[in-house]
């Protein structure tokens, strides 16, 4: 289990322990924390035959069927899909009515639960709203405020949060990467967000990008150009502009290079300080909020529009 997970777990086993563990939990916390390990493990304790202190046995025929993937009274949806949908969560909820094949209970994994759509989010509440015995629904949100606010109540709550950047840093050292402070803040010290960024080598990527938006004015043509880079990984890349914007209006304030989010491109947020004055730039932050909320996975319309007016608006 990820090293800033454990406390989490124990929390979590020791509510099982004493029976506190309820119908349903929500376990939520900022995007690239691995909260899905603990749903996982609390699947398998809840499954577990022989249940130890609070830990499941690993090697029970729950515990096996588990390890091969097959185990018939868990159901996870999908993780991949934009949305999740009425009928998936219907699928699910029958499931949970049915009594358990191996008999020691049953449970149903949601991740990203905030992609539900309204009409499944309504399904899932009926089954919120009576559970069958021995159930468990376990529900994983990076976003809670985009769940119905019935929804959340009826869950138990657990909150992981962000660890310190230490304890980022000494896991990457142990994944072979060799990561810095400012690349753990620009991923808002999500450990796993910062794997992903050293593993895709996402520095060039972000200097490419945010060079590419400064000279925009300059070079309208590159609009489609940056819109399409800005389509893939949308949320890390509006969150990197933003970054930029407010490097920028720190350095109208008058901010040294040490308290910019990112020293490297200072030269960028420079640039953009003496081009644009300060209402612009935080007109135009205020309009990126707007637009990430837009673009959020779960909205049906198409983020491309969206991408592509504010670019033009910037203009
Ligand atoms: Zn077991």
């Amino acid at each position: 289990m990820y090293p800033w997970l454990i406390p989490h777990w124990r929390a979590l086993s020791q509510s099982a322990e004493a029976g506190r563990l309820g119908h349903a939990w929500l376990l939520q916390g900022d995007a690239g924390l691995g909260k899905e390990q603990l749903a996982d493990r609390l699947a398998r304790l809840h499954l577990c035959h022989q249940p130890q202190g609070g830990e499941p046995c690993d090697h029970c025929h729950s515990c096996q069927l588990i390890d091969k993937g097959n185990h018939p009274d868990l159901g996870a949806l999908p993780s991949e899909s934009k949305t999740i949908g009425v009928d998936a969560v219907r699928e699910l909820s029958a499931r949970l009515q049915r009594s358990a094949q191996l008999g020691h209970g049953k449970v149903v994994i949601i991740p990203d639960a905030e992609r539900m759509t309204e009409a499944a989010a309504n399904a899932l509440l009926k089954t919120l709203e009576e559970p069958a015995g021995d159930s468990l629904l376990l529900l994983i949100a990076s976003q809670v405020s985009r769940l119905l606010p019935t929804i959340r109540s009826r869950c138990h709550k657990h909150v992981c949060h962000i660890p310190p950047e230490a304890v980022t840093l000494n896991w990457l050292a142990e994944q072979g990467h060799q990561g810095t402070l400012a690349q753990v803040r620009i991923c808002q010290g999500a450990p796993l967000r910062v794997l992903h960024y050293l593993e895709q080598d996402q520095d060039k990527a972000r200097q490419e990008l945010l060079g590419g938006f400064v000279q925009l004015v300059q070079e309208p043509t590159r609009i489609s150009g940056l819109c399409s880079q800005l389509g893939q990984d949308t949320q890390v890349r509006l969150h990197w502009l933003q970054l930029l914007l407010c490097d920028a209006l720190k350095t109208q304030g008058g901010c040294g290079h040490q308290q910019l989010a990112m020293p490297d491109l200072a030269a960028l947020s420079h640039e953009l300080a003496e081009r644009h004055s300060s209402e612009q730039l935080l007109d135009a932050e205020q309009r990126l909020v707007e637009l990430k909320a837009a673009c959020q996975p779960g909205q049906l319309s198409n983020p491309t529009i969206h991408l592509m007016n504010w670019l033009s608006h910037w203009l």
